[in-house]
Parts: structure tokens; C-alpha cells; sequence
């Protein structure tokens, strides 16, 4: 079979379309049957210990080895290079958020819906407060540190996902 033009942009188009569950099992799929697909993966996504900035949790106390690449901050939820973190690279307050009540002095919750949602809190981060530093949600957060990794294998996504 050879692709024309008019094949790939409808694959590409595809490929934005579906959602990521679907990506992850074909993107396995691919790597399970395609040997040079396999390096290709392991290339993006593997890094040498060697190469991870500490402090990392140590996983291993015998020889260093290839580990993943990319993880999951505990902290501020992102994703991040484990072969560029520094001391600076995560910003985020150790504590929640309470709406700051004297800003919503026209909402009345009883007509208006509770203010102290997770939607309000995206929409008007100006408006919570964090209990950790009492800086207001469109301010820098309070702790500046090393990102933390989110423990997160293959065996549990599987389980989660199917
Ligand atoms: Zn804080
Ligand atoms: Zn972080």
C-alpha cells in the first residue's frame, strides 16, 4: 500500500481526533510489533540514570540504568523531563485553596450555586485564597522545589484504563 497525501492528513486527522486511551494501546500495539518502532519509542522516552539531576529517589543501589524519561509531578500535577530537573523547577502551595468570601460580596450562594468549587476556583483565581501562604490564586505559589515523580507503571494504567 502506498500513501498518498491525501491518506496522511486523514491519518493525522484521525490521530488529533482520538482520544488518548485509544492512543496509548495503539502506540503498545505498535511498539509490541515493530522492533525499529520499539527504538524509536525507548529514544524519546528512556534517559540514563546518570543523566537525572538529584535528588531523585534512588531506585536501584547497584549499577545505573535506563529509566523513563518523563513523569508526573505529586506536587504541581505537570509533566516534566526527569533529565532537567533542578531545585527550581516546580512551583506549588502545600495546601488548598479557600474562596476569600469578602471578594464575592454580590453572590448570594443560595441563587448563584456554591461558591467554593473547583470551577470557580479555574475561572476566578483571584477570588481563593491559599491557607499555606495567604496569597491569592493568580499569585506565585509559595514553595519553588524539585519535581516530584508520581509513581505510575504500566501495570496500573492497564488496570485503570481496561
Ligand atoms: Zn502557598
Ligand atoms: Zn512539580
Amino acid at each position: 500500500m502506498t500513501d498518498t497525501t491525501e491518506d496522511l492528513t486523514q491519518l493525522n486527522t484521525a490521530i488529533v481526533r482520538v482520544s488518548k486511551e485509544v492512543l496509548i494501546s495503539l502506540l503498545w500495539k505498535i511498539c509490541e510489533t515493530n522492533p525499529s518502532a520499539r527504538d524509536f519509542a525507548k529514544g524519546h522516552l528512556f534517559v540514563h540514570e546518570n543523566e537525572v539531576p538529584q535528588p531523585m529517589p534512588a531506585t536501584t543501589t547497584g549499577p545505573k540504568r535506563m529509566r523513563t524519561r518523563y513523569a508526573n509531578c505529586i506536587n504541581c500535577k505537570e509533566e516534566f523531563d526527569v533529565s532537567e530537573n533542578t531545585k527550581k523547577s516546580c512551583s506549588y502551595h502545600p495546601d488548598l485553596a479557600m474562596p476569600d468570601y469578602d471578594m464575592w460580596p454580590d453572590h448570594d450562594e443560595n441563587c448563584h450555586g456554591p461558591i467554593d468549587t473547583e470551577e470557580n476556583q479555574r475561572n476566578y483565581p483571584g477570588s481563593f485564597i491559599y491557607q499555606c501562604c495567604e496569597r491569592y490564586g493568580d499569585e506565585d505559589p509559595c514553595v519553588t522545589d524539585w519535581h516530584r515523580e508520581r509513581k505510575y507503571d504500566y501495570e496500573t494504567a492497564k488496570r485503570q484504563r481496561f
